[in-house]
């Protein structure tokens, strides 16, 4: 493609920002060379621009990293793929949880990450494993604020007790990619991932495009099973706060099980439908089709249950890693099938999610997650 026809910031910039496609997953920023680009309250901004529609005078000499590196604006799908599965390998498209190889459900056997984990603390578990190992030099998650309370943010931890800080959920956004910068900063060599399913396909987008400098020492993505996140001024501030009552400082725990439950220190739940929540949902995840984090290594979700994390094992890599985590006694394992029930939650979540991606939206070849959806789409549309 010549120099005039690649894309650059002008484009990404309106057609993805814009145009509230953006997911904020921060690849952008990451990927940027020139250091011109950074989130500004969600939302990529050019640093030194006039106006955000600007091109980056980094983009007409050429560099176009921002745009290579997003996962929305016209992501290379079939390199992304090949970086999960292998080069060549095809996995059958059957499913709306995407391809992988099996599934399992797992629980940590240390208490310290079963019970201060979301569901069955297996991310945390995995980690901690690695670090003890040797397999993993640091980790790129999203950890409470020390500022404000039930915002997450990007950070590098490098030990179980850093990491046992991060564990659980908020259904808040964090752009954690952006913790890879730290992460190189500290010539870490070995690191793990985790993020909601926009996030793992943000990482291997970065990869896919060549842009080595972010990512060649990331050796595990751990994915989240995702719906949507909830706008942190909307849902924790006016909703909780303000609308409920609740202060922020008494909440242990929000977890989302066909409703969202907020317990208390004193042990109350307070039970939200989740109807009443839908409306704080991030614009952008409105245009996701991807619940089970389709790019990830392992992609891990509580489906409704208690105390256990259903993993889905999609790369080689994820599969030797859990193998030998689970031999080494971290995790207890158990047959996913012995749990119906949350299979039957994740064929409804993942079906329904990928139907947000409407036939003749003027973007929709930019939120197909895999080759199979598009194809099929074409085949439909032809
Ligand atoms: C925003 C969001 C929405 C989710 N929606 C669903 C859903 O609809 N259905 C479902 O089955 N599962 C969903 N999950 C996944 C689920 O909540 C658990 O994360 C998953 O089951 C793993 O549990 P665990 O106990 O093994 O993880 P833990 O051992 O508790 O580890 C959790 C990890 O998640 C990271 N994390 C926490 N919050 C965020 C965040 N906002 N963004 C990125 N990383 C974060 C932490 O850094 C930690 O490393 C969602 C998770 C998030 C963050």
């Amino acid at each position: 493609m010549a120099d005039t026809e690649r894309k650059h910031w002008k484009h990404l910039y309106e057609e993805i920002v814009a145009t509230e496609i953006c997911c904020s997953c921060s690849a952008c920023v990451v990927a940027c060379p020139h250091k011109v680009l950074e989130l500004n309250d969600f939302d990529p901004v050019q640093t030194d621009a006039r106006s955000p529609f600007d091109n980056c005078w980094h983009g007409e000499e050429g560099c176009s990293l921002c745009a290579m590196a997003c996962p929305r604006l016209d992501p290379t799908v079939d390199a992304i793929e090949a970086l999960v599965h292998g080069e060549g390998v095809q996995r059958p498209y059957d499913k709306p949880e995407g391809p992988y190889r099996y599934k399992t459900l797992a629980r940590a056997t240390d208490e310290r990450f079963l019970n201060r984990g979301q569901d069955g603390g297996a991310v945390g578990a995995l980690i901690s494993w690695g670090f003890d190992t040797d397999r993993l030099d640091g980790a790129v998650v999203a950890a409470p604020s020390q500022d404000v309370p039930w915002l997450d943010e990007p950070r590098l931890v490098r030990s179980t007790d850093e990491l046992l800080a991060t564990a659980g959920s908020r259904y808040t956004y964090c752009a954690t990619p952006l913790g890879l910068k730290q992460a190189a900063a500290e010539k870490c060599k070995k690191v793990a991932l985790v993020g909601v399913s926009c996030e793992s396909t943000a990482v291997r987008q970065i990869a896919a495009a060549g842009i080595k400098r972010w990512t060649r020492n990331v050796s595990l993505i751990l994915g989240l099973m995702c719906t949507e996140t909830f706008d942190y001024e909307a849902f924790v501030v006016g909703k909780l706060r303000h609308e409920l009552g609740i202060e922020l400082e008494d909440i242990t725990k929000i977890n989302v099980k066909g409703k969202v439950i907020v317990t208390l220190k004193d042990g109350r739940d307070i039970n939200i439908p989740l109807k009443e929540c839908r409306p704080f949902a991030n614009e952008w995840c409105h245009h996701c089709p991807d619940f089970a984090a389709e790019h990830a290594d392992l992609s891990c979700g509580g489906l409704g249950m208690e105390g256990w994390t259903m993993i889905l094992v999609r790369s080689e890599r994820g599969d030797e890693y859990l193998k030998e985590a689970a031999a080494a006694g971290v995790l207890e394992l158990r047959d996913a099938e012995q749990e119906p029930k949350a299979l039957e939650v994740m064929m409804r979540l993942a079906t329904k999610q990928r139907e947000r991606v409407k036939p003749g939206d003027p973007h929709w070849q930019t939120r197909f997650p895999t080759i199979e959806i598009r194809k099929q789409f074409e085949a439909e549309n032809a």
